[in-house]
């Protein structure tokens, strides 16, 4: 079996928003390229977890934080951290998609743009080959300069998902994956997440356990701790975290443990 490498190593984290500990003493290794997945209560900071990663926390209040996560070797939380640059490499989708009122293409190709200069043809490679993986491109192929607002929800979430991959992150954090999605939309996102599983580090955050133990490697579960903080109580791979809950009898156990 080939050595699994850590995509992203953190070590004793405690995030506080205002003062106020949200997560506390963290440490988890998140395995390079498989999708490992969140679960846990509502409120225990599995969204919070996730955004600590790319440091999207501190778009949203003030925060601190103590022990460190390191990408490849490299402290996220370290003073010369480019944030832009990290959040290109470790690249959030968020559960409701945020598309811009613009055409398909230039939502696609927004971050692309941003980086740097493309000539137009190399521009519409990029965007066709984000597309293609998004596994969108047979359904908007000859509508690209219309608005991608037009587009169905479930489609704009996999649009979301052609526009991070577009500026090649090494890491996609999904939050919330498929909530309130009807099951065929749903199945197209899970086979999407299938294909992407070989070139890329995936961690999503779900309430689903049929959908955690179908597509996951990993599971990581989040609890309130005494004090009710987040706190990560388990992590392990998923058939082995899926087969103990059932020996242990519960045909549930699984499911009541994950909520
Ligand atoms: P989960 O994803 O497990 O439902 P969250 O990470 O969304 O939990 O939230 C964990 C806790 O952090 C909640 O008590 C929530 O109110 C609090 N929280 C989340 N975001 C912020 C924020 N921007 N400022 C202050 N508190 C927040």
């Amino acid at each position: 079996m080939s050595k699994i490498i850590s995509a992203i190593q953190v070590k004793n984290f405690s995030l506080y928003y205002e003062n106020h500990k949200i997560i506390e003493d963290v440490s988890i290794d998140i395995p390079q390229n498989q999708i490992t997945a969140i679960i846990g209560p509502s409120g225990c900071g599995k969204s919070t977890f996730l955004k600590s990663l790319n440091r999207i926390t501190e778009l949203e209040g003030k925060v601190k934080t103590e022990g460190t996560i390191e990408f490849f070797g490299q402290n996220i939380y370290g003073r010369r951290v480019n944030l832009n640059r990290l959040r290109r490499q470790i690249s959030t989708v968020y559960a409701k998609p945020n598309l811009f009122p613009l055409s398909i293409y230039d939502n696609v190709a927004y971050g692309v743009k941003l980086i740097g200069w493309n000539p137009k043809t190399e521009l519409d490679k990029i965007i066709q080959l984000a597309l293609k993986s998004a596994n969108i491109w047979e359904e908007v192929k000859n509508k690209l300069h219309k608005s991608a607002l037009e587009l169905s929800y479930g489609q704009q979430i996999r649009l979301c998902i052609a526009r991070a991959l577009a500026v090649k992150p090494q890491i996609l954090l999904i939050d919330e994956l498929c909530a309130g999605l009807d099951p065929l939309a749903t199945s197209k996102i899970e086979e999407l997440i299938e294909c992407l599983r070989s070139e890329l580090t995936i961690i999503f955050v779900s309430h689903n356990i049929q959908q955690v133990s179908q597509l996951s490697d990993f599971t990581a579960v989040f609890n309130y701790n005494e004090h009710q903080i987040g706190q990560l109580s388990e992590f392990s791979a998923t058939k082995k975290l899926i087969s103990h809950s059932f020996e242990h009898g519960h045909r549930d156990y699984a499911y009541t443990r994950f909520r």
